[in-house]
């Protein structure tokens, strides 16, 4: 497979080739009119319809993933991006008109969205269509040239967005990079405008330091432990329902699943058993036969978890559902534990697979004392009734994104900014806020009467002017 692999990456000169017509083409692009990008993004559209067997069957390939659920959370993501953007790109490339303070009065000002010009993306496996296309919309919706580097981990998607980019865009606009690390790096040392990075925080910061050496700007689209709170008010059936699936969907490989619970002691009986129960609802008593049940992506990932699992319960942690590993499948039933060791790996490490801790409490103060010593997580969900506990979990807690009484579904939110804070990211994403990041807000000023304030405060500093500079201080 390696070898396959090497074969098919894309090599060092030709990287540096298609870096340097994308830099050649980036004015012309850039010049593009709503009207042309919009055409382009309609074809983009018509290429996902196209392809749509194509692409369930390369995520099927990569790590069994169910056509409904590639359909669900790869390609409604893309489609519904790109829906969106063709709606509203007019109106966000429209110069947006500013206020004009007193003392300036006489000029105009507005906003121009510029291209930031050649970006790069680089893009994770665990949603290998929805994390490397999506971004792209944005960057052609700005109206940049793009190199696109998707995941070495998942090849067969890789290939049918390489065949597809390839229909769509000639490479010194759009070009698919194929390749691993050694590739990523590569491309890392060219002076790219922006760099859009999806991945670990480790990986992160390899980036962003790169990126300083050309003080290219960039957005980075992190992970983490993302902490559910289930009160004592929620809904215990809504709750169960909707956290077992926002974890359990893609096996749990996903950035913003809820990695740990928190859940109130008076309602952790009921809860923990309808959690158990909605699982057999979701995967039957045998998810192994489930076709709805994806695998973890390697043998790697696999291991990575059933270490964590091993560890906990070597430490008192009791799993009350699942457990149950198959190496030669990549398989790891879906799995509940209780009592898991605060410093263990589970509680310590995004686990990102199928497996979930549940930790109870008695005060609120409790679990927020725990999030606040954390990193910035990704995701906080909140399920609860009580106005006055959602109130206080938001005000006192700190998060990327945070849902009210459902699971990672502001991921299909466009009108809200997606993006973590600190260690779960830099910046945001998506709809305008996707826009924003691939473009520079030029600040454009035109002076349009014959004078202006300040042309009287001009030196040399007499008397008169002195007081019209003191009164302009005091008053404007
Ligand atoms: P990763 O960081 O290992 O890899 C991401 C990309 O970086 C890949 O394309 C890979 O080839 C490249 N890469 C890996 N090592 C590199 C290096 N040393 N130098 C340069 N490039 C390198 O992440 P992953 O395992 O593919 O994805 C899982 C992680 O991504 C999790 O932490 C998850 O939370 C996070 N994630 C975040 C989001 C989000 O939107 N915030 C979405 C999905 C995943």
């Amino acid at each position: 497979m390696e070898n396959i692999r090497s074969m098919l990456d894309t090599s060092q000169d030709e990287i540096q080739k298609i870096f340097k017509i994308q830099q050649q083409r980036q004015y012309d692009i850039g010049r593009s009119t709503a009207a042309e990008r919009i055409a382009k993004l309609k074809r983009f559209h018509q290429a996902i319809t196209d392809n749509t067997s194509q692409i369930r069957q390369a995520l099927y390939d990569d790590f069994r993933k169910h056509p409904s659920e590639t359909d669900l959370t790869e390609i409604y993501c893309i489609t519904g991006e790109l829906k969106h953007a063709i709606r509203h790109l007019k109106k966000w490339m429209r110069p947006k008109r500013v206020a004009t303070p007193i003392a300036l009065l006489g000029s105009g000002s507005y906003i121009h969205y510029e291209p930031k010009g050649v970006v790069l993306i680089i893009a994770p496996w665990n949603f290998p269509l929805n994390l490397t296309l999506g971004p792209l919309v944005s960057a052609i919706a700005a109206g940049n040239c793009a190199m696109v580097k998707p995941s070495e981990l998942t090849l067969h998607t890789s290939h049918i967005m390489k065949k597809m980019i390839e229909s769509l865009f000639s490479p010194d606009e759009i070009a698919i990079v194929e390749g691993g690390v050694d590739t990523s790096q590569t491309l890392l040392t060219l002076p790219f405008n922006h760099i859009f990075f999806t991945g670990s925080p480790a990986i992160g910061k390899i980036v962003m330091k790169a990126a300083s050496k050309h003080l290219a700007s960039v957005t980075l689209e992190l992970g983490g432990k993302s902490p559910t709170i289930v009160d004592e008010t929620a809904s215990v059936s809504t709750a169960a329902r909707r956290i077992a699936w926002g974890k359990f969907v893609n096996n749990g490989q996903t950035c913003i699943a809820p990695d740990y619970l928190f859940v109130h002691n008076k309602i952790k009986d009921a809860f923990t058993e309808q959690l158990q129960k909605t699982l057999e609802e979701l995967y039957s008593t045998e998810p192994e036969k489930s076709e709805s049940y994806c695998r973890m992506v390697n043998n790697r990932h696999f291991s990575r978890v059933k270490s964590y699992v091993d560890e906990a319960v070597s430490n008192g942690a009791k799993i009350i559902s699942g457990g149950i590993f198959e190496n030669n499948q990549n398989y790891i039933a879906p799995t509940l534990l209780t009592d898991v060791k605060p410093d263990s790996a589970l509680m310590q490490e995004e686990i990102f697979g199928p497996v979930l801790p549940i930790n109870t409490y008695e005060d609120l103060d409790e679990p927020l004392k725990v999030i606040r010593s954390r990193e910035i997580p990704l995701a906080l969900y909140i399920y609860s009734n009580s106005r006055k506990n959602i109130k206080k979990i938001i005000r006192d807690t700190r998060a990327g994104g945070t849902v009210i009484n459902h699971s990672v579904v502001h991921f299909y939110q466009n009108n809200l900014p997606f993006g973590g804070s600190n260690n779960s990211g830099i910046g945001k994403s998506h709809g305008f806020f996707g826009f924003q990041a691939f473009s520079n807000a030029r600040g454009i000023m035109k002076q349009e009467l014959p004078f202006s304030g300040i042309d009287l405060m001009m030196p040399p500093y007499t008397e008169l002017k002195k007081k019209l500079i003191n009164f302009s201080i005091k008053w404007f």
